[in-house]
């Protein structure tokens, strides 16, 4: 029989931040993941300097054999309309590869890992929870991503009534003859909106790597989206021509739109479990790593207490984090045509693309990094 005090189900971002901050804390923390890592997640790979001082990441260690590429300017476009290039002379972000970012930051953790092997079920045992009965731990937190089967022990509908956001996404090493011809700057990704605004795709280059993904609300007609956008890129030069496209796909939740259980008596749900990415820009990574670290918080406080009321805290502290789940009741009295139109001329301003869409809803610049 292994014990714990904190089982974690779910190595990624959220799992492994919030395993680290409770290990700091002195207690004793397992993380159960079905995959052996390094792994790879589906992902365009793109991190704000907030995370990296959140995890007191020291870049230059980082960079020694791993990807950091930093990012000093975005061309965004809408349709088909001319792009806009956006260039703010610095690094404003950073682009990683996720099966090098997550594994360091499991490495990093210190917590006792068991690779390889998923969540089958749990039940209670004298007072503790019997994790697939081997593993006892007083408190268990679902970090196991969009299928989070915690999440979905606490009730959660997965895929059932949720409004998700489905992508695809293509990671590869480009050779050397495909880097020289590829017309992507390696610090200036590239965003193009749909023109019903119902979602974006991206074209990434990350070193040698080129990272190319389109996500939509559903995924109504999403691999033709996605078809259309690689041959549209392929067209420019921008995607080498005779690069192969095996788009991997993965869906989420944006946090206006989540509706899932985050609580119950010694049971939390932290990340892309509890549907917390920023809903204009799907960046989810940040959220999941404050949410882990937010309920690391919680459980320290709650003293080897682990009843729902005494967890109660982390529900508080995610509303004053990112707000209420609702979007704003102003906006949606206005008719959608209307808003569509008025976005649509929005997008096209200079001031716009900088001020609102890059600064605060892609770079989330007002919100500093969480201090706890
Ligand atoms: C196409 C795409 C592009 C994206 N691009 C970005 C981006 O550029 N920047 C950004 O910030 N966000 C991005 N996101 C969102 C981001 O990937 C997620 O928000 C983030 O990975 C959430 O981290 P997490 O730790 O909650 O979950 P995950 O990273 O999904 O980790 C969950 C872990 O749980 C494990 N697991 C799952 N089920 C079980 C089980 N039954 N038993 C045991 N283990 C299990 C999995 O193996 C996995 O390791 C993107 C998402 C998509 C789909």
């Amino acid at each position: 029989m292994d014990a714990c005090d904190v089982l974690i189900v779910g190595g990624g971002p959220a799992g492994s931040s919030c395993a680290r901050a409770l290990r700091l804390a002195g207690l004793q923390v397992m993380i159960l993941d079905k995959a052996s890592f390094p792994r790879d997640k589906v992902c365009a790979g793109w991190i704000t300097p907030q995370v990296v001082e959140e995890l007191q990441i020291d870049i230059r260690d980082y960079a020694r054999g791993r990807v950091l590429q930093p990012i000093t300017a975005f061309t965004a476009g809408l349709g088909q309309h001319a792009p806009r290039s956006v260039h703010y002379g610095s690094a404003v972000s950073y682009g990683i590869r996720r099966c090098e970012f997550d594994h360091y930051l499991l490495a990093r953790s210190g917590a006792q890992l068991r690779l390889g092997e998923t969540w089958k079920g749990m039940r209670q045992q004298d007072g503790r929870w019997l994790i697939n009965d081997h593993i006892s731990a007083a408190l268990v937190i679902g970090a196991g991503g969009h299928f989070c089967p915690v999440a979905r022990f606490l009730g959660a509908q997965l895929g059932k009534d949720e409004r998700a956001i489905a992508a695809q996404e293509v990671e590869f090493e480009m050779n050397e003859d495909q880097a020289a011809r590829c017309g992507v700057s390696a610090e200036q990704p590239e965003l193009y909106f749909s023109e019903d605004l119902k979602g974006y795709g991206w074209c990434f280059r990350k070193g040698n790597f080129l990272n190319v993904g389109l996500g939509r609300e559903g995924n109504h007609r999403l691999s033709e989206h996605v078809q259309a956008f690689w041959r549209r890129l392929q067209a420019q030069g921008k995607v080498p021509v005779d690069a192969s496209a095996h788009f991997k796909g993965h869906a989420y939740l944006l946090y206006s739109y989540a509706r899932r259980p985050v609580l119950a008596d010694g049971v939390m749900i932290i990340g892309d479990a509890a549907g917390l990415a920023y809903t204009q820009s799907g960046e989810g990574i940040r959220p999941a790593i404050e949410s882990g670290l937010l309920a690391a918080q919680v459980i320290v406080d709650a003293a080897g207490d682990y009843r729902r009321e005494r967890l109660a805290g982390y529900e508080d502290k995610l509303l004053e984090r990112f707000g209420p789940r609702e979007g704003s009741a102003l906006l949606k009295q206005i008719p959608t045509g209307v808003r569509l139109s008025l976005a649509r001329h929005l997008m096209q301003t200079r001031w716009f693309t900088r001020r609102v869409l890059l600064d605060r809803w892609f770079l989330h610049t007002h919100q500093a990094a969480l201090r706890i």
